[in-house]
């Protein structure tokens, strides 16, 4: 049985003085042991979020593929590590647009994560203009392939985000067959590639998940979890999705 996993990416949201919201996600993170609950706010915010959370664990939105050197700018595994991290969201669709990520460059960076002992969040999704062609499924699929590391003996955990980037930010969410027949082929890629191993990745679903349709999303197959954006920037939006995932899990 799979724990559910939410997690919010506050994005290039917050500031010290929003760290306030914390205490009631922290809370309801308490109060939902069946569910593990992580918030990724900016990386200048990583330290002080950890020393006001606890029962919450809290993440990082990207890392270098390396674990030291001359990469002005960029921030290591390590470095996330200290400074409080326990996951490292990877390959979300506005990094992979603005950055020009590659799948390989996705894979290096979920792989330092790993080796730091760390969870890896590898994110993947299709555009508007793909799903439309009908090549979704097929889009994911070679997403995956190439950005999943291997997990090796001792490593962190791997979890798999399928975000549609046309969900993303836009209050259109994907319909619970979209999610379920996406999850599925997700589950069938993890098994090629993991083995038996395919079976305990986690896979969440992103994309204008809200209080309203949260439990909806989790009630279909193989949803593990959520990434959620803009709801998690506040614990009026984010305790109701926390809840929804504990209800799921009864
Ligand atoms: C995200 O950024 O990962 C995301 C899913 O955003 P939103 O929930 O705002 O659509």
């Amino acid at each position: 049985m799979r724990r559910k996993l939410v997690v919010g990416n506050w994005k290039m949201n917050g500031s010290l003085a929003q760290l306030k919201e914390l205490g009631a996600i922290a809370s309801a993170a308490r109060n939902s042991p069946g569910v593990d609950v992580a918030v990724c706010p900016p990386f200048t915010l990583i330290a002080p979020a950890r020393a006001r959370s606890a029962g919450l664990a809290v993440g990082a939105q990207d890392c270098h593929g390396k674990d030291s050197g001359a990469f002005t700018g960029s921030v290591s595994a390590a470095m996330l590590k200290e400074a409080g991290a326990r996951l490292i969201i990877v390959g979300h669709s506005e990094r992979r647009a603005e950055h020009r990520e590659s799948d390989a460059a996705v894979r290096s960076k979920a792989e330092a994560a790993l080796r730091q002992g760390l969870q890896a969040i590898v994110c993947v999704g299709e555009s508007d203009e793909e799903r439309r062609a009908g090549r979704a499924v097929e889009i994911v699929s070679g997403q995956l392939a190439g950005s999943l590391p291997q997990i090796g003996e001792g490593e962190g955990e791997i979890v798999v985000a399928y975000e549609p980037i046309w969900a993303i930010g836009t209050g259109n969410t994907a319909t619970p067959q979209d999610v379920a027949e996406m999850h599925a082929a997700i589950r069938a890629e993890l098994g090629r590639a993991l083995g038996g191993r395919g079976g305990s990745v986690r896979i969440l679903y992103g994309g204008s998940v809200k209080p309203d349709n949260a439990a909806e999303l989790f009630a279909v197959p193989d949803v593990d979890g959520a990434l959620v954006g803009g709801a998690s920037l506040t614990a009026k939006d984010f305790v109701p999705i926390i809840e929804a995932a504990a209800g799921a899990g009864r």
